[in-house]
């Protein structure tokens, strides 16, 4: 029976706590119609909800007439509710069955889909992205969210544990943290402003405030031009500062976050990897420590060239991939091509306090010692030929007792691909938002 609304229908069950244990309740489950098999004297509904499925099993001699012929209306993706009695099912997927009593049909579907949550139909990853929804639908697609999720809550308990304050600071902002190039301008009012590329400067500030140590998990918004499997223009970043450390000390700290969150997602979602086929391994630590400039050798000898005081180049960051696998840190960072705030060597001013944490040929983390006294910062701002009157109220916060403090900024979505195992970022985001995309 089609009904308009949930009415007096309430879940007392997902899927996934339909046990053999629990055989012979009585349950209401809800959720789509995932798969519907007429074997003319019986009747297999494979009821999908955000969990699982569960199997409703309707023989006709066992049922009512009725509720019989509404079950073999059912098409697939309608919106159900069934109400029965749980029975033990060697043949049925977990194991256990369901004996339908009554049944609801809460929201019907149009036809053709545009995509099969199924997934008997392979699609590419634009038309997935179309349709978004149907596409979340796929246990091997939402499996990712509930990784990200657990990642998420455990990155969050760590940082409560290790006595960080959550922060929330502007994405709306009046200039660049670290030069121009990357900036999406918006139109404030009757002025020009821009989308937040990175929170840094306020965290830093909030050393100056006296927080101590805060974090904050938000979106920062980069107007990168290129389309690659590893950049988006929207991401979550997991940023911390803390004051009276230095670079190894947050180095540290990163690298237990990450082991914890491996650990946590291992315990708590073995069903979503083995649903991705993701062995996810708990990484030996400390995680090894690779200086620039011993980096820039082992490349070389692969053939990749680059010189001292380069970026590393696409080619680079693959050939240390294949060189170290899993997680590392790329540490001594030449000072020119850090961003100002970074705390130079006060005994080789040329290099830096400074790391990335790579995971095989992506990086996802960057992080530095700061630069804390007022007149090197200034320096250091000139050098990078930035314009020192644009950060007048940042500088300020130095100029009245700043401590020294270190922090790092960790990419949640790349972060999640070396969890999940994914290699295309658009995986890792709802809706994500690139070059091409800004719907849906
Ligand atoms: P890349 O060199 O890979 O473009 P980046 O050095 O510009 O990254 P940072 O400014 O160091 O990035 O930002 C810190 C972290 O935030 C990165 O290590 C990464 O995990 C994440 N991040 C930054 N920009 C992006 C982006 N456009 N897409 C996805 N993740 C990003
Ligand atoms: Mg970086």
């Amino acid at each position: 029976m089609l009904t308009n609304s949930v009415n007096n229908w309430r879940r007392t069950k997902y899927s996934r706590e339909v046990k053999p244990e629990i055989s012979g309740e009585e349950v209401t489950v809800m959720g789509w119609a995932h798969e519907i098999r007429d074997l003319g004297g019986i009747i297999f509904v494979l009821l999908r909800d955000r969990d699982g499925i569960i199997q409703i099993t309707a023989p006709s001699k066992k049922i009512d007439k009725d509720l019989f012929e509404n079950l073999r209306k059912i098409r697939k993706e309608s919106v159900i509710a069934v109400k029965g009695i749980v029975q033990n099912s060697p043949k049925a997927p977990g194991g256990v069955e369901v004996i339908p009593h009554s049944l609801a049909v809460l929201n019907e579907y149009k036809q053709p889909l545009p995509l099969d949550p199924t997934e008997k139909v392979r699609a590419e990853i634009d038309t997935r992205l179309d349709s978004r929804f149907l596409d979340l639908r796929k246990p091997a697609v939402n499996a990712i969210f509930k990784i990200k999720s657990r990642m998420l809550h455990s990155i969050r308990l760590f940082l409560e544990e290790n006595e960080f304050l959550e922060i929330n600071t502007p994405k709306l902002v009046a200039s660049a943290t670290e030069g121009g190039t990357e900036l999406f301008p918006i139109t404030y009012f009757e002025r020009e402003a821009f989308l937040g590329q990175s929170p840094q400067l306020y965290k830093q500030i909030m050393m100056s405030a006296g927080f101590d140590r805060v974090y904050e998990i938000a979106p920062i918004f980069r107007a990168e031009e290129h389309d690659t499997l590893r950049h988006l223009n929207e991401v979550i970043s997991i940023d911390i500062e803390a004051s009276y450390m230095n670079h190894e000390d947050v180095m540290d700290i990163l690298e237990k976050l990450v082991v914890q969150a491996i650990k946590d997602v291992r315990k708590n979602c073995s069903a979503q990897l083995d649903v991705l086929g993701h062995e996810l391994e708990i990484p030996a630590t400390p995680f090894e420590r690779i200086r620039y400039e011993d980096m820039i050798d082992l490349v070389n000898s692969e053939g990749v060239s680059l010189d001292y005081g380069e970026d590393m180049s696409r080619a680079a960051e693959k050939a240390m991939g294949e060189i170290m696998g899993g997680y590392y840190f790329i540490i001594d960072w030449p000072s020119s091509i850090k961003p100002f705030y970074v705390m130079p060597d006060e005994k080789n001013p040329e290099k830096s306090f400074s790391f990335d944490l790579m995971y095989r040929d992506l990086e996802i983390s960057s992080g530095a010692m700061r630069v804390h006294k007022h007149d090197l910062l200034v320096d250091r701002i000139k050098k990078q030929g930035l314009n020192v009157d644009s950060f007048e109220k940042y500088l300020a916060s130095f100029e009245y007792g700043m401590p020294p403090h270190a922090g790092w900024g960790l990419g949640a979505e790349r972060f999640n691909m070396s969890l999940t195992g994914v290699n295309n970022i658009r995986e890792t985001v709802l809706f994500p938002r690139d070059r091409r995309r800004l719907t849906p």
